[in-house]
């Protein structure tokens, strides 16, 4: 058998390969372009997106946040920081809440550790800083006026104040079952 000579081999590899190029651009040429120009486009994100933090208020208006630190405790790079206190009604609050968003993984744990539901990521996400001192978040940075994602829960109605009042007149609380009321 013949061997072709190395020099052709390759002259008929580059040849297809010019050939499948210059067809690709071709196929290409004449479709819609794909590109979203960014910022005048803003593609629509999924309301669970999670980017921003925000500290959400009970339907009262009150604030949500009790300060338990448990946020704090399940970040895993540390970015959470407060001091609580309680007022004079027993009702405890942040005195001060910090987030230091340049550290922030945006990873949620905070949102799923909180038992109400005060600290929620959002889906906003333009607000970074050339300067990382400022992307740290006091409360007032922070904290908003309304329930967030879940508007209606009242934890401390629930669980964060004494029992007032009889049976079964608690928020949530069934009556008090008549055992008489049972007998046939
Ligand atoms: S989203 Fe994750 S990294 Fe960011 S504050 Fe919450 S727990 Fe920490
Ligand atoms: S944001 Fe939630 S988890 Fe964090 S301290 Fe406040 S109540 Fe506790």
């Amino acid at each position: 058998m013949v061997e072709r000579p190395d020099w052709l081999t390759f002259s008929w590899a580059a040849l297809r390969g010019l050939w499948a190029g210059h067809m690709m651009v071709l196929r290409h040429l004449f479709r819609p372009a794909v590109t979203e120009e960014y910022p005048e486009y803003q593609r629509p994100l999924p309301a669970r997106t999670r980017a921003r933090i925000i500290l959400t208020r009970d339907p009262e208006g009150e604030e949500r946040c009790v300060a338990c630190f448990l946020c704090a405790a399940a970040c895993p790079v540390s970015c959470i920081s407060m001091a609580g206190e309680e007022r004079a009604d027993g009702r405890r609050w942040a005195r001060w809440f910090r987030i230091n968003f340049a550290r922030c993984i945006y990873c949620g744990l905070c949102e799923e550790a909180c038992p109400t539901l005060a600290i929620q990521l959002t889906p906003f996400f333009e607000f970074c800083e050339p300067d990382l001192l400022r992307m740290v978040a006091e409360k007032k940075d922070l904290l908003v006026d309304h329930g967030g994602k879940n508007k209606e829960y009242n934890f401390y109605r629930r669980a964060g104040v004494d029992m007032v009042g009889g049976k079964g007149t608690h928020i949530g609380e069934a009556q008090p079952v008549n055992l008489k009321s049972n007998m046939p």
